[in-house]
């Protein structure tokens, strides 16, 4: 039957971090004790006036397909996000607002990319991009950074990488899973580079961009000499908790903003009315009033440090934004832990789960198999009791 199966599917895999999540709550409906460190979802609910726009929207009767790039008005509230938190100049014609901004990347990479395309894409990454480009039947050009590095693409890595192929770059800051924030200087001197290449396109994924400590997120769309490069991809998923709402967008070039609207125009309609008005009200307000998750994260990723540091055998850089710790963890492999040989980071993950009943995501699915990815989006509590598992099990 497989062999049914379109070449382009064959050539990719199951998304690594919804396959743990969701082996996770199989565990846990079976009744065992899982702390689910796995998945990027935030544990808040989403903010009260946001709820109450949607709970609005249906008595009012947003019940009907939008225009295919999303409500006018929620496009224009788009433009004065940008304007406000990130200093963009665009106009409504150069928004899409798509199902998440996993379809937002999807349109994107559909819109540019032809076979045997090179792509950019500075490891590690964010699971789905490598998938997402080998589904267009393009070539990924993987560039590792070290956590020496701070786990960040030098320009240098950059120039010697990019060739007559090169269509697109891709990446996010703040990084999922490394949780790096790119510094106005360093975005700087990487769009130096992309001037003097004019036909690479950028594709910044910030949907991170709000949950930022000591770093204060910047957009690389900023520079003038490369805005036009630039497709800026962001969502309400993270910052305002609103996973299951699906809602994402991008600013671009009128040309790009056009493609995604044709392609989403035949694949899905619009993204749903009811959390588009809620986006409205989302994007609306002003980012102090989710800032209370901002601090709760902060003090949650604070914690993770201090136990992580307490862990013999696990090397970690601070991470500055996002939600995620990519700890080092090679200096257990070749070793034997509860009699069981640890080879990679797939096998770690593994272990963690079967004996500590600790849900993470291996290094290797965004492309680093020395490290592992935990979530640190959930309760206080829960990560404490986990840390003190995994430290039990590694001692
Ligand atoms: N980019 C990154 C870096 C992510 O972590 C996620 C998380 N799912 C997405 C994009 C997709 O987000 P959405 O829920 O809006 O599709
Ligand atoms: N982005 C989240 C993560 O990396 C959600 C899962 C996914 O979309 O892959 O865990």
């Amino acid at each position: 039957m497989t062999n049914r199966l379109s070449h382009r599917l064959q050539n990719i895999s199951y998304s690594q971090t919804i396959a743990m999540s969701s082996k996770a709550r199989e565990l846990k409906n079976k009744g065992y004790d899982i702390i689910n460190l796995s998945l990027g979802e935030p544990d808040f609910l989403p903010p009260n006036f946001v709820l109450s726009a949607a709970k609005k929207a249906i008595d009012e009767g947003y019940h009907y397909y939008t225009p295919v790039s999303g409500y006018l008005k929620l496009k224009k509230v788009i433009c004065e996000k940008f304007y406000r938190d990130n200093h963009l100049k665009y106009n409504p014609s150069q928004i899409v607002v798509s199902t998440g901004a996993k379809q937002s990347i999807m349109n994107v990479l559909l819109s540019l990319l032809n076979k045997d395309d090179e792509v950019i894409i500075p490891a590690p990454y964010w699971v789905s991009y490598l998938q997402m480009v080998k589904f267009c039947e393009s070539s990924p050009v993987i560039v590792p950074t070290i956590m020496k590095n701070d786990f960040k693409i030098h320009p240098d890595q950059l120039e010697k990488a990019i060739t007559s192929k090169t269509k697109l770059f891709i990446f996010s800051t703040p990084c999922n899973p490394t949780g790096s924030v790119y510094s106005y200087e360093e975005l700087k001197d990487l769009a130096e580079v992309f001037k003097k290449h004019p036909k690479v396109m950028i594709l910044s994924d910030e949907i991170y961009e709000h949950i930022c400590y000591s770093e204060k997120h910047t957009s690389i769309a900023i520079f003038p000499d490369i805005h036009h490069q630039v497709i800026t991809v962001n969502g309400l998923s993270k910052a305002f908790s609103m996973t299951g709402w699906r809602i994402g967008y991008i600013g671009s070039a009128e040309w790009v903003a056009q493609s995604c609207d044709k392609i989403q125009g035949q694949m899905t309609s619009c993204a749903n009315s009811i959390a588009q008005i809620a986006a409205i009200s989302a994007l609306s307000a002003h980012p102090n009033q989710i800032e209370y998750m901002i601090k709760e994260f902060e003090k949650r990723k604070n914690l993770v440090l201090d136990m992580i540091q307490e862990i013999d055998g696990l090397q970690i850089c601070k991470p500055n934004g996002a939600f995620y710790v990519f700890p080092k963890i090679s200096n257990f492999f070749g070793k034997k832990l509860h009699g069981k040989m640890i080879q990679n980071s797939d096998e770690f993950s593994e272990f963690l789960l079967e004996k500590a009943q600790v849900a993470t995501v291996s290094g290797s699915a965004f492309g680093d198999n020395e490290c592992l990815r935990i979530s640190y989006a959930t309760s206080y509590e829960k990560i404490t009791e986990a840390l003190t598992r995994i430290k039990k099990v590694l001692r």
